[in-house]
């Protein structure tokens, strides 16, 4: 099988002078692109790096990311991306965790110190050999004593060719705290990395000639599978965001006629509510994953923008994609479509049989998608995969056509006086309400029921509703067992760097409440 490097290096050959990479004011043809990310590879191979060792890259959406990251492919190394929002201690955790021997890490900003984190715990872990800041300012050498890209780079001309993998060898490991405990890596493969690319543009019905917008993060699976790995795969071109802004990205879908969309449902939200004229008739398709989408907002975006918004479902663990709305079929709102090519998805109950169709189950997932494992962590790799099945800890419905509904995570089950309580069933009918703009239900500790059910709400610009309203809005929609016995008005939610909304801190935050009282 065809390595990501080599999809790469082939662009390079065949069409060097399309665009590869659009950023802010930079433009990168293939044939730039592979350069410099051959010349990334012979700093490695330079610096000893051998087949398989781990290199950490820390970096937002600029062209350093694709960079590097192919860099390090065609060196043979091993990816191991962070989310950009690590801290000094977490740094340190991840450079142990993963045994990086190398580190490339961008400079930041005044209000994202990455690299005073970043050298802070370099210094701490002996184990990782060498660090790289990749600065703004290209004509830097030197960055607190560490050397720049620039400088890593100066001496070396492009690696002549890329260092094959096999198929079984592993390509990524993604970070993920997947249903429970530490972050831990998630082991996966040179095919697993490049099946879902090639499987997610296939039903993507991507073309060499599409222009991707990507402002997801690309540590994290879903932009670098759907979005980055399928563009080098299908020689299109991306723009790269660093940050999501809606009217940014409305001004940006006009200016590069981009064609194709990957958000997450709270990007979504924001690009509905925000007021532009931009023509953005280019756009042929947008996907939405890692959250459940409501109707609602569906609906919204179509017919303000008259594109199709698919949804997928998947884990860091698988790739990440393992069902999708195909695009020939009736799309399905509300449903995450049907497991994609070479991929089986079945649901079970708690002694691991399968459920009827239309009961609820646990959604586990076998395939060419699946991880090898979590790094260095066998108990938990054996708990997740057992009999060659991944356990997602999500709770699926199939209906009579094979299509599946997530219905919730395991672990955000709501448990009210023995009632099963499923926050996005409560989610998707406050969407519904003309105040709200988004919302997240949780269950909190409560005495008398085990749990009881609140919902945070963040009104949409301009609109007012008040939180006693909202609560008697809500009692008339549910069942008694069901509805919400609170609602809270809030400005903002807490949102991961890939925009889910965070329901943990949520959590959190109520139980400290709860103990200082
Ligand atoms: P991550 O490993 O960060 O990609 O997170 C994976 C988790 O995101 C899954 O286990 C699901 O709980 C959630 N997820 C992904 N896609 C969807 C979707 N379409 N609907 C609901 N939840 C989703």
């Amino acid at each position: 099988m065809m390595s990501l490097a080599a999809a790469l290096q082939r662009n390079a050959q065949c069409k060097p002078n399309k665009t590869a990479i659009i950023c802010g004011d930079t433009q990168l043809t293939y044939a730039q692109f592979d350069a410099l990310a051959g010349q990334v590879a012979s700093g490695l191979v330079a610096k000893g790096l051998q087949a398989g060792d781990r290199v950490a890259l820390s970096c937002p959406n600029l062209p350093f990311f694709p960079i590097v990251y192919y860099g390090i492919q065609k060196a043979g190394g091993v990816v191991v991306p962070f989310n950009v929002l690590l801290r000094q201690r977490e740094i340190k955790y991840h450079l142990e965790d993963s045994q990086a021997k190398y580190f490339f890490c961008f400079e930041g900003t005044p209000d994202l110190p990455m690299a005073q984190e970043g050298i802070a715990a370099f210094n701490q872990v002996a184990e990782c050999e060498d660090m790289v800041v990749m600065t703004a300012d290209q004509s830097q050498l030197v960055y607190n004593g560490i050397p720049t890209l620039s400088s890593f780079i100066a001496k070396q001309a492009p690696l002549a060719d890329y260092v094959p993998r096999l198929e079984g060898d592993t390509c990524v490991i993604l970070y993920t705290s997947g249903t429970t405990g530490l972050p831990k890596g998630a082991e996966l493969s040179q095919s697993n990395m490049v099946c879902n690319a090639l499987v997610a543009q296939t039903l993507m019905g991507c073309q060499g000639d599409d222009v991707q917008l990507v402002t997801l993060p690309l540590f994290h699976t879903f932009g670098q599978t759907v979005q980055m790995n399928a563009s080098v795969l299908m020689g299109a071109s991306m723009v790269l965001v660093p940050r999501f802004e809606p009217s940014l990205v409305l001004s940006l879908i006009a200016k590069h006629k981009v064609t194709a969309f990957a958000g997450v449902p709270t990007m979504y939200i924001g690009l509905n509510h925000c007021q532009s004229d931009d023509d953005t008739s280019s756009l042929r398709i947008a996907i939405s994953g890692g959250a459940s989408l409501p109707k609602e907002v569906i609906h919204t975006f179509e017919n303000r923008f008259n594109v199709p918004i698919l949804e997928g479902y998947g884990l860091s663990e698988t790739s990440p994609v393992a069902c999708f709305n195909h695009l020939d079929q009736p799309r399905i709102p509300g449903s995450v479509g049907q497991p994609i090519q070479g991929v089986e998805v079945r649901l079970v109950d708690i002694s691991g049989q399968s459920v009827p169709v239309g009961e609820d189950g646990e959604v586990i997932i076998r395939g060419h998608n699946v991880m090898k494992g979590y790094l260095n962590r066998p108990e938990a790799t054996k708990e997740a995969m057992r009999d060659g099945w991944f356990y997602t800890g999500d709770i699926g419905r199939f209906d009579d056509n094979g299509n599946m509904y997530i219905v919730d995570r395991v672990k955000d089950l709501i448990i009210r006086g023995g009632f099963n309580v499923y926050p996005r069933e409560i989610e998707e009918v406050f969407m519904t309400h003309p105040a709200v703009a988004m919302v997240a239900v949780i269950g909190i500790p409560n005495a008398e029921y085990g749990e009881e059910i609140k919902a945070y709400v963040v009104l949409k610009e301009g609109a007012d509703a008040e939180e006693t309203a909202l609560y008697e809005w809500g009692k008339e929609q549910f069942a008694a067992f069901k509805y919400p016995r609170s609602v809270e008005v809030r400005q903002r939610l807490p949102m991961s760097a890939t925009g889910k909304i965070l329901k943990k801190d949520l959590k959190a935050e109520v139980v400290e409440q709860q103990h200082s009282q």
